[in-house]
């Protein structure tokens, strides 16, 4: 069986400091779902025939997927592919990891800049999306098993971590089931939000607008299930920001420009995983 994920090289994260001029400007998005997704708030609920199961997300009784879950899925995109820190989750032996924390503590590199930290405040909001077609259904999935990261196929010859790790896409029709419920926003549903930014350079609305998959180029993956094949999503805006998109993507500079065809031969839709043998 072929493995659901792939990685991204880590590149050494620089610290920002362009003086180029900064924009603010809205991004309206609509996010398509290509199959199930599911976002939970973490509360169960029981359904008429009396079985327990995770709902999706709902602000006012309407399914929604909160603004912080898209921003996490696409600042660990933007990562990936820019010279970005990294912080390790817990469960990651630090041992393992090249060092990508900034330089010392004033500074900041290029994702914290936009995205924020602990003590800088995020240039980019990312507003909660709300459905405005599609239907929601309760799925039973197989129990999960959390990632085990001291695996093998988790690290190189030399015992360090490939790289950010993101699972890839399956076509319709091979997502696992099994006996644990959850309601999942189905295929073929769309969504709308937008994407606020206030005092970014150029390059980093083109990181942004690309991250997002606005060119077409790759589609995120979100929520839960995502090594069982489930979360792919689509995201569209309107033409001058999918400009944007396409000039991150003609980027000046190997060592990005590899990552970029990395992270397109890993998210790319057309290359979803076809069957689970
Ligand atoms: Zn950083």
């Amino acid at each position: 069986m072929s493995k659901s994920y792939d990685f991204v090289p880590f590149l050494e994260c620089k610290p920002y400091n362009s003086q180029d001029k900064n924009y603010d400007g809205v991004i309206p998005i609509k996010i398509r779902t290509l199959t199930p997704i599911h976002l939970s708030f973490g509360e169960y609920s029981i359904d008429k025939q009396n079985r327990i199961f995770k709902p999706f997300t709902r602000i006012n009784d309407s399914l929604v997927i909160p603004g912080s879950s898209i921003k996490g899925v696409i600042r660990s995109i933007a990562e990936a592919i820019s010279y970005s820190c990294y912080t390790p989750s817990g469960q990651l032996d630090r041992e393992r990891l090249p060092d990508k924390r900034h330089p010392n503590r004033n500074s900041n590199c290029i994702i914290c800049h936009m995205f924020g930290t602990m003590s800088h405040k995020s240039k980019v909001y990312f507003s909660d999306s709300y459905i405005r077609e599609g239907t929601s259904q309760i799925i039973g999935l197989p129990a999960s098993f959390p990632p085990r990261p001291t695996s093998l196929s988790y690290h190189d010859e030399e015992g360090k971590y490939k790289g950010h790790k993101f699972y890839k896409h399956g076509i319709l029709g091979i997502q696992a089931r099994g006996d644990i419920l959850y309601e999942y926003v189905l295929e073929d549903s769309e969504f709308q939000g937008q994407v606020r930014f206030n005092g970014l350079t150029d390059e980093q609305v083109q990181l942004l607008c690309f991250s997002l998959g606005l060119s077409g180029d790759i589609q995120p993956k979100i929520g839960f299930g995502k090594g069982h094949y489930y979360g792919s999503i689509s995201i569209e805006s309107e033409g001058k920001w999918i400009d944007k998109a396409k000039e991150y993507k003609e980027i000046k500079n190997a060592d990005i420009s590899g990552n970029i065809a990395k992270i397109i031969e890993i998210l790319n839709f057309n290359n979803a995983v076809k069957s689970l043998e």
